[in-house]
């Protein structure tokens, strides 16, 4: 009987709502379990960690991440899978950068949420949560950081938050569902990573990042009040389509002045499906400057990466490297 750890971090799947203000507060995991008396009948072993306070997901912090990290690192040898819940929010977000710090990973770890509280008759956690469990506890083994919603099993470092109302919320534009669940568990398995070899744990994330999304009529100051923050070491670049930015002058000045400054610039695009390429003369000049192409990655594994690549401290060269070489299936 495959054993799984369940790690609950807060978000709509555990909530219900408080009978006198109407507001939706934290279930403890005992009264969750109690909602879902189907995961008693799937012939696993569920054990469960709920030493993490639970929190709405727009609070969770890299710090949030670290140590949530640190409790699959712990348990990765006990334990055939992990299933995480956790607000869907910024699931994509934790998730990706669980991808990047579990390093040689062995085992899945799915994610799941909801979109209707687990209180609610109408309830899409139920689904998710069972099928997330089975998911983790399948052979054929997904030994990859995923999530699982409303059907579809994702590489999680390809995966974004679509929509606030659909309870299909995620999305993953540029990798196909490594799982599709109708009457049976489809497994994709050519889009599946193998299996990691010497699991360890890589922590250590630089904060010091910022996310610069371009706008048209952006303002000179707006983009050297960004690039100037004292101590940043690395920025995100938003642009248009397939890479472009504006072309005038001031702009690429600054951004010239940033990256001779030893700012690392790495360019992904607004667009949901698709990548930079330097099709265009602003990205040719963009990759004349020394600006990383991100090429297709999502913006949630663009700025996980960056902070993980940040913080291992290396070399300006092969920190270009690591965040130009595809190290999770993160990018094309
Ligand atoms: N605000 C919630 C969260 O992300 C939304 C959800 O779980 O769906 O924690």
């Amino acid at each position: 009987m495959a054993n799984i750890l369940i790690i609950y971090t807060g978000g709509t799947i555990g909530m219900v709502a408080d009978p006198v203000t109407g507001a939706l507060k934290p279930l403890d995991f005992s009264e969750l379990e109690n909602e879902i008396p189907a995961l008693k009948q799937l012939g696993v072993e569920i054990s469960h960690y709920e030493d993490f306070q639970p929190i709405d997901s727009s609070d969770v912090t890299p710090a949030d991440w670290v140590g949530l990290a640190e409790v699959i690192a712990r348990n990765h040898d006990s334990y055939d899978g992990f299933v995480v819940l956790h607000g869907t929010d910024t699931m994509a977000w934790t998730a990706s950068a669980l991808s990047f710090m579990l390093d040689g990973l062995a085992k899945p770890v799915v994610f799941t949420g909801s979109q209707i509280p687990i209180g609610v008759l109408r309830t899409d956690g139920r689904e998710n949560l069972v099928t997330a469990v089975e998911i983790a506890a399948a052979t054929p083994v997904v030994p990859e950081v995923s999530i699982y919603f409303q059907n579809r099993l994702f590489r999680a470092n390809r995966t974004t938050k679509w929509s606030a109302e659909q309870l299909n919320a995620f999305t993953s534009e540029n990798h196909p569902p490594l799982a599709e669940v109708g009457v049976t568990i489809h497994y994709n398995r050519e889009h599946i990573l193998g299996s990691g070899r010497n699991f360890h744990l890589r922590t250590g994330l630089c904060s010091d990042v910022a996310l610069l999304r371009l706008f048209p009529g952006m303002r000179r100051e707006v983009m050297e009040a960004t690039l100037g923050v004292e101590g940043l070491r690395g920025v995100v670049l938003q642009t248009f389509g397939a890479g472009n930015t504006p072309t005038a002058g001031w702009f690429f000045d600054v951004l010239e002045r940033a990256i001779a400054g030893g700012i690392v610039v790495l360019n992904v695009t607004q667009c949901i499906a698709g990548g930079v390429s330097p099709l265009y003369e602003s990205g040719v000049e963009l990759s004349r400057l020394g600006v990383v192409s991100g090429r297709d990655m999502t913006l949630e594994a663009a700025m996980t990466k960056l902070m993980w690549v940040l913080g291992r401290n290396l070399p300006h060269n092969e920190t270009v490297r690591l965040l130009e070489t595809p190290l999770r299936g993160e990018m094309s």
